[in-house]
């Protein structure tokens, strides 16, 4: 970074201030990752110059020989890792991909089911303040207060009662398997569309490790910066049958000249997903995760469902009497960096709630393992059991400290 050390310190500094913070703190933002110095480096590159508005091969624009190879390699890595018919690579998020699945099959009006966002949905899942809810008339289906998981049986009844153009599923806050076969089946009883909106599980998926929504779904989005381990950005997968409308939804539909640079680094994180590491990487994420919430169970702290399935788990903090937003900022003292999240049925505002989400993927990309996780557990619950104690917040710093210490972050990156 010499030319940026030269002209514009005060960026560079921010910078650096950020690559200390990720060194020092131990990330449990569940949708959180760390990417390979490969991913990182094909950002940063002269694909950023180009303006490629069309697809390989059907540019608007001249140049685009070489961002064609780059967009090619992407998405034939997507089709073999997810064994999709058609991918687009292009989407810059995972909001902007859900909103061109919308726009490629709804029109303005049609009834949506979507997963509530008080029960682990997301935002672009019918929110009222999002477009989705703006745009589309969303109803939502939830999970069960005493299982805390989805009853397929009352999703089934309400997709008869609502007759939904189209049924979504995928979420950011559910800790269990999603069963898109039961899914899928409900969409075709009631003529719906069926869209999965894999953004958290895809690297999962990608490993084999949660069952994959791609046999059984119309349309399937992820974003791939979470536990697929890749770029910021979005990417959507699709029948052949809708590949046409998928890519006019994207271009010109919702966006104007793609990422190339983006797409190169995604490209690179696919192939990094294709190898046999990154499943026994997937796999320690899981274990990782069941580790970290037996150890909080055995520590007095609930999580919601009891346990967890895949990358991440609810701590219902009501029971240590603490709201979800001082749990974070006092973790966050301490070096462990995790977000408030509403639980289900949570009777206190978003800004406050009742819980965290916690997950596995930057710390297991980290090299973290499960004796690792062990700790983190003591460290978590002695933090949230005595959020005003300095001396025990002292003791959890230095803890922290020992950990981070011994999973070294880019090692030879310098800012
Ligand atoms: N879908 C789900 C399930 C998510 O969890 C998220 C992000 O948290 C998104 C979509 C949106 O992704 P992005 O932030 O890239 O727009």
């Amino acid at each position: 970074v010499d030319h940026l050390r030269q002209s514009d310190p005060d960026v560079l500094k921010a910078m650096d201030l950020e690559l200390q913070r990720q060194r020092n703190n131990i990330e449990l933002i569940a949708s959180e990752n760390i990417v390979s110095e490969a991913v990182m480096e094909a950002m940063g590159t002269v694909l950023t110059n180009k303006y490629a508005e069309g697809y390989p091969g059907r540019r608007y624009y001249g140049g685009c020989e070489h961002v064609d190879i780059v967009e090619n390699i992407a998405r034939d890595r997507a089709k073999e890792l997810f064994g999709a018919e058609h991918v687009n690579v292009q989407p810059h998020s995972g909001a902007q991909a859900n909103m061109a699945v919308y726009l490629a099959a709804l029109k303005p009006g049609d009834t949506v089911l979507g997963m509530d966002l008080a029960h682990g949905g997301h935002l672009t899942h019918g929110s009222p303040v999002n477009a989705s809810g703006l745009l589309y008339n969303f109803v939502a289906y939830g999970v069960e207060e005493d299982t805390f998981r989805i009853d397929y049986d009352k999703v089934r009844k309400a997709a008869f009662k609502h007759r939904p153009k189209m049924l979504v599923a995928g979420a950011s806050a559910y800790p269990r398997i999603i069963d898109f076969e039961a899914l899928a089946s409900i969409a075709n009883d009631v003529g719906a569309l069926f869209f999965v909106d894999m953004a958290h599980i895809a690297g999962l998926v990608a490993a084999g490790l949660h069952p994959s929504p791609v046999p059984h779904a119309h349309f399937v989005t992820t974003t791939t910066h979470k536990t697929l381990r890749g770029p910021r950005g979005g990417m959507i997968l699709c029948r052949q049958a809708w590949a046409q409308a998928i890519d006019k939804a994207v271009f010109p539909g919702t966006q104007g000249g793609p990422l190339m640079h983006v797409i190169a680094s995604k490209a690179v994180a696919l192939g990094e997903a294709l190898q046999p590491s990154f499943k026994e990487h997937a796999e320690q994420v899981i274990k990782n995760a069941q580790v970290l919430a037996e150890s909080l169970m055995a520590e007095g702290l609930t999580i919601v469902s009891g346990g967890t399935d895949n990358h991440l788990m609810l701590i219902d903090t009501r029971g240590i009497n603490i709201t979800g937003k001082d749990a974070e900022k006092v973790l966050d003292s301490v070096g462990i960096t995790v977000n408030k999240n509403a639980i289900p049925f949570d009777p206190t505002s978003p800004f406050i709630t009742s819980g965290i989400r916690i997950g596995t993927p930057a710390a297991t990309s980290r090299g973290m393992d499960e004796a690792t996780m062990r700790i983190i557990g003591q460290v978590i619950a002695m933090t949230l059991k005595n959020p005003a104690d300095a001396a025990v917040l002292d003791k959890a710093r230095g803890m922290v400290r020992d950990l981070t210490a011994q999973y070294p972050l880019y090692e030879t990156l310098k800012y």
